[in-house]
């Protein structure tokens, strides 16, 4: 069985573990709090040994699809990549932990089944997932450490609109940020990590934030004299389940134990490290760029920057969103953007008649009430929380649905322009009315 989404379990994963037993030494370590295993898979007969560990937050798996990817390739055999193999066989010893924490991958949630942030858990050791995680450090005592997780999609390269779907880090080892031999390696190897990525997506990585936290993972693993790697996964257009930086993390994991293998990382400098643009935070879904919005029969115009959030339900999700911010948004980007000067705010109706359900509407119909100022239809069959891929919004359990442009707001209006309305926006879903595009909608009924 192949994962092909970013919301797979610790039970899709055992089948994928035993089908590598044969090629890979396989562990069981321990288990998670509510019992999950939690193995390791060895291989190679070097001598640098390298380890390699993902979602220790549950819901940060792009580096475990990753890593699996990476174990059907070394287990390949008869193409091209034979000498690399060989190379990387004969120099490394490679701990592949896949999934820390299980229990939080379940639910696809941050923390563990204690509530715990397991990358705050590196010291007290309060967690089983943690206790794991740091012996097998112990044990193993590897000159490489990979730490591998997923980050927020609003993240950019810092000044300038391009998501961070790469960020990497050499974490410090104390306040000072001082830079030893250990984590030089670190640096230098990402250095390399970064020219692989510049000819693949240009601009499109960030360097982490090195502010020592004395009880996070990478930053003790580095401590504790381990060259650690930190990998963020973050967004890329038009990739919401992210197979395409699953493949980005397997080609720069790869080219990574390649440069150890080879030991051509020592070619960098960690002036080159510090080149790499910084991360920063500046993303939104969509900005809209001075709004004028209604107070007291006054209008004002105010840029709205909008994000909506990816909500799991089961193997899937619907989006919600939100106003994050507003005011004056020039340090911000939008993933996209219109000048909507001139635009006026204008709220919605609710559509009178009931629908029989979600079938009985189309697309084109639902252009039409867009059209004539409605932001909402009433359906008969089907369930509050049922999704659905409609541009407008849907109710079964309520009669009416919330909409503004204060933060944290649900931004359902339109924009209108000498009373005539231009654009929708449903659940933070931008409408152009007279030339919609091709876009995927992610809703529930209300
Ligand atoms: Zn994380």
């Amino acid at each position: 069985m192949d994962i092909t989404h970013r919301r797979f379990k610790h039970a899709d994963l055992q089948p994928l573990i035993r089908k590598h037993a044969d090629t890979f030494e396989v562990t069981k370590l321990g288990e998670s709090v509510e019992g999950r295993s939690i193995s390791s898979l060895d291989w190679g007969d070097g001598k640098t040994k390298v380890m390699l560990w993902s979602q220790m937050h549950g819901n940060e798996s792009t580096a475990t699809m990753s890593l699996f990817d990476l174990f059907n390739f070394l287990e390949a055999s008869g193409d091209e990549y034979d000498d690399l193999r060989t190379l990387l066989k004969s120099r490394l010893d490679l701990k592949f932990i896949p999934m820390i924490n299980p229990d939080g991958a379940e639910q696809f949630k941050r923390r563990n089944a204690i509530d715990i942030d397991l990358n705050r858990d590196a010291i007290s050791q309060i967690s089983p997932e943690a206790i794991i995680l740091k012996r097998a450090r112990d044990d193993f005592e590897p000159e490489f450490g990979f730490n591998l997780h997923d980050q927020q999609i609003y993240y950019n390269a810092s000044g300038t609109p391009k998501q961070a779907t790469i960020s990497v880090l050499a974490p410090a080892y104390n306040y000072e940020t001082d830079v030893n031999a250990v984590r030089t390696r670190a640096m230098q190897t990402i250095v390399g990590m970064n020219e692989v990525l510049q000819q693949v997506v240009p601009g499109h990585v960030g360097k982490y934030n090195d502010a020592f936290e004395p009880r996070a993972f990478g930053d003790n693993i580095t401590k504790w004299g381990t060259s650690t790697i930190l990998i963020e996964s973050g967004g890329y257009p038009n990739d919401p389940d992210k197979q395409y930086i699953r493949q980005l993390n397997f080609m720069i994991i790869l080219n990574a134990l390649e440069q150890i293998a080879s030991r051509s990382y020592e070619q960098y400098t960690i002036e080159e490290y510090f080149a790499i643009p910084d991360n920063d935070l500046q993303l939104v879904d969509l900005l809209l760029n001075e709004v004028q919005v209604p107070v007291n029969g006054n209008y004002y115009p105010v840029d709205l920057g909008i994000r909506r959030r990816d909500i799991t339900a089961g193997d899937t999700y619907y989006m919600s969103a939100s106003v994050d911010d507003l005011g004056d948004l020039q340090v911000y980007y939008g993933l996209e953007e219109v000048d909507a000067s001139g635009l006026r705010y204008v709220e919605g109706k609710v559509y009178d008649a009931a629908f029989e359900s979600v079938a009985s509407l189309d697309e084109m119909k639902v252009m039409e009430l867009l059209k004539q100022g409605y932001l909402a239809v009433k359906v008969k069959n089907g369930a509050k929380g049922n999704l659905h891929q409609l541009p407008i919004l849907v109710l079964n359990s309520t009669e009416s649905f919330s909409s503004g442009w204060k933060t944290g707001e649900s931004t359902n209006f339109f924009l209108e322009k000498d009373g005539v309305r231009k654009y929708a926006v449903v659940n933070g879903y931008l409408i152009d009315l007279e030339n919609p595009k091709d876009q995927e909608f992610k809703q529930r009924v209300y």
